[in-house]
């Protein structure tokens, strides 16, 4: 983990932004962004994962990321793209099983959501590189395509979930924030190996230990 870089940022999540991947968890598709946050622990740029002992359903999200390159608090709408300039791939690893338990009790979500290396992170580039309304984005694992998305199907726009979070949390540089998986999560074992691409090009990868 490169600490002189990613000192003091967070990691902001939104969950249930993709409608078929709300329907496939059996949740309700959300009226206003759903949000969540990973500590800066959580971040992984190395290419190997240890598979933690705690769970025995560790599922793969595969998420578009922004990356904050400006501090901003009540960021109207008009203004988001302002707030961000890099765009990459990261995976929300989710301990379903414990996600599951907290869920049913009513409890937060962090135990099964913002562990250490929970956030990993391939390359960024520069969003003007991008048409942002239409960036195809896939997991392969172990070359087999299991999650394929668009951002055209986002819920909420990154324009929309930059506003809405900074309504209640400041956003400073470095910030990144994962802006929600298509269907298509699963379960990660030993031995896989996961890539992850945007518009064809691979953007990141992992082999699960
Ligand atoms: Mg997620």
């Amino acid at each position: 983990m490169h600490l002189t870089t990613y000192l003091f940022m967070k990691i902001i999540c939104i969950g249930r932004n993709y409608a078929e991947h709300a329907k496939e968890m059996k949740s309700e598709l959300p009226t206003e962004p759903v949000f969540f946050m990973k500590p800066d622990t959580a971040l992984l740029k190395e290419e190997d994962f240890y598979l933690p002992d705690f769970t025995k359903e560790l599922h793969h999200e595969i998420e578009l990321v922004l990356k904050i390159s400006k501090a901003g608090k009540h960021i109207e709408e008009q203004f988001a793209h302002k707030y961000y300039d890099e765009i990459g791939l990261g995976i929300d690893f989710t301990a379903r099983d414990i996600q599951q338990k907290c869920k049913e009790k009513g409890l937060p979500w962090e135990k099964a959501k913002a562990f250490d290396n929970s956030a990993p992170i391939g390359k960024f580039i520069g969003k003007d590189a991008f048409d942002l309304k239409n960036i195809n984005f896939e997991l392969r694992v172990n070359g087999v395509s299991k999650q394929i998305g668009n951002s055209s199907d986002l819920i909420f726009s990154f324009d929309k979930v930059i506003s809405y979070v900074s309504q209640y949390i400041t956003l400073k540089t470095g910030d990144l924030i994962f802006t929600g998986t298509p269907e298509g999560v699963g379960q990660v074992n030993i031995g896989d190996k996961l890539e992850g691409f945007v518009n064809g090009e691979r953007f990141l990868s992992l082999n699960i230990k």
